[in-house]
């Protein structure tokens, strides 16, 4: 038996008028995620009331893992992700390059994550900041090392203090003045020094010189946040049985994958944008199913998410499409012609709302398909779902999965 979860980041949504009153998943109409829904459906809480809904919490859940005993934070996660590994006594945050527009007192955030910059523009960016001798003087003083990588996404880690930070998720900020969310706590006076140094820097950098001449946002400042310490997660074969691989362009999601002991490859073009490998990432999955042996793996997109924060409507709809067109529909397809009995369970992580345009922790619709039972086709979407029982945590629904019960 195989087995494949495929999870929409943040495709779950309410009704929209300008949808024709359809959540984005009714109103894209997706004909091979209805090929799953002929299946079981159901519900299930990925993210504890008590903790803030995302992908952090919502991956360890859907990876064998109680995120009310193990959650430190998400930058941990995604330095794991990186490979960066963190001592006990350190602690790790992203640093998003971003877009503050208007002067840096009083500005604004434009972008979370500096209009999508990302590849060669990202890594030249971060490089030079790092490089830059003002902001090395404070990362020295803050006692801090930065690991660059080719995207918006990049890792810090410094020594613990005894308070905890208090960062705000620049996502969760959009289009409002910054200067209310800056750090607190401890420590707090340097990362606030490093935001208004890079800022500095990187406002007439080159690549951002030539970013808006092509009509983009600058990618001119820094933005720290998801403070965490080094976790250290529970085997997922030692706990299922299963070896696998996950799939994912997000550094946390592979990050998570590798520290439950999956293997996480990083796929050529997969970006967490509308545009990017789906078919290699489909390609990469169906590789560890089918020839290398694996018995899970996991395929993510991150496009619904990402376009949700960003509060494009259609946008989020065509990667609902996509995503059923360019990795679902062959993901069934690869699967019925190998000729193994397979299980697809399809899914998003948590609610990304485009009303809040942040993440919700509503307990999330799923559907399993099963090989040796497929049903009619029917609609996989929230109301399909919204009768079912709901499953408390991403334990008992990969027990489900595997039939473990
Ligand atoms: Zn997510």
């Amino acid at each position: 038996m195989k087995y494949m979860m495929i999870i929409g980041d943040g495709m779950a949504d309410e009704k929209i008028a300008s949808l024709g009153d359809k959540t984005p998943l009714e109103y894209a109409a997706c004909p091979n995620m209805a090929r799953v829904a002929g299946g079981e459906l159901g519900r299930v809480r990925t993210c504890p009331e008590s903790l803030p809904p995302g992908s952090d919490v919502a991956f360890l859940s859907l990876l064998g893992h109680d995120p009310l005993t193990c959650y430190r934070g998400r930058s941990p996660l995604e330095a794991a992700g990186e490979q960066v590994s963190l001592a006990e006594d350190e602690v790790s945050f992203r640093m998003n390059l971003a877009t503050i527009s208007g002067d840096y007192e009083g500005g604004v955030m434009a972008s979370y994550n500096g209009d999508g910059i990302d590849g060669q523009d990202a890594y030249d960016i971060a490089s030079s900041l790092v490089k830059n001798p003002d902001f090395a003087a404070l990362m020295e003083k803050a006692q801090m090392r930065i690991t660059v990588t080719p995207t918006f996404r990049h890792i810090a880690v410094v020594k613990a203090t005894d308070e905890p930070f208090e960062l705000t998720p620049p996502h969760d900020i959009a289009g409002r003045v910054i200067d209310a969310y800056q750090p607190k706590g401890q420590k707090a006076d340097l990362l606030r020094a490093l935001q208004a140094a890079a800022r500095r820097v990187l406002e007439d950098h080159p690549v951002n010189l030539r970013r808006v001449q092509e009509g983009k946002l600058p990618a001119n400042a820094v933005w720290f946040w998801g403070a965490g310490r080094a976790t250290v997660l529970q085997s997922f074969e030692g706990q299922f049985g299963k070896k696998g691989t996950a799939v994912s362009a997000v550094p946390l999601v592979r990050g998570i994958a590798w520290l439950s002991g999956l293997k996480a490859p990083r796929v050529p073009g997969a970006t967490g944008a509308l545009d990017t490998n789906y078919e290699g990432k489909t390609a990469a999955a169906l590789r560890a199913l089918l020839e290398e042996g694996d018995d899970f793996a996991l395929l993510h997109l991150e496009a619904p998410d990402d376009l949700s924060h960003l509060g494009d409507t259609e946008g989020k709809a065509e990667s609902i499409r996509r995503l059923d067109s360019r990795m679902v529909g062959p993901v069934l397809d690869a699967l019925s012609a190998s000729g193994e009995d397979f299980r697809v369970l399809l899914m998003p992580d948590h609610y990304t709302l485009l009303r809040t345009q942040t993440h919700d922790g509503t307990p999330v619709p799923y559907a399993i398909y099963d090989s040796r039972y497929p049903g009619a086709p029917r609609a996989f979407c929230e109301a399909a779902c919204a009768d079912r029982p709901v499953i408390e945590g991403g334990v008992a629904l990969l027990r489900k999965l595997f039939e473990l019960n």
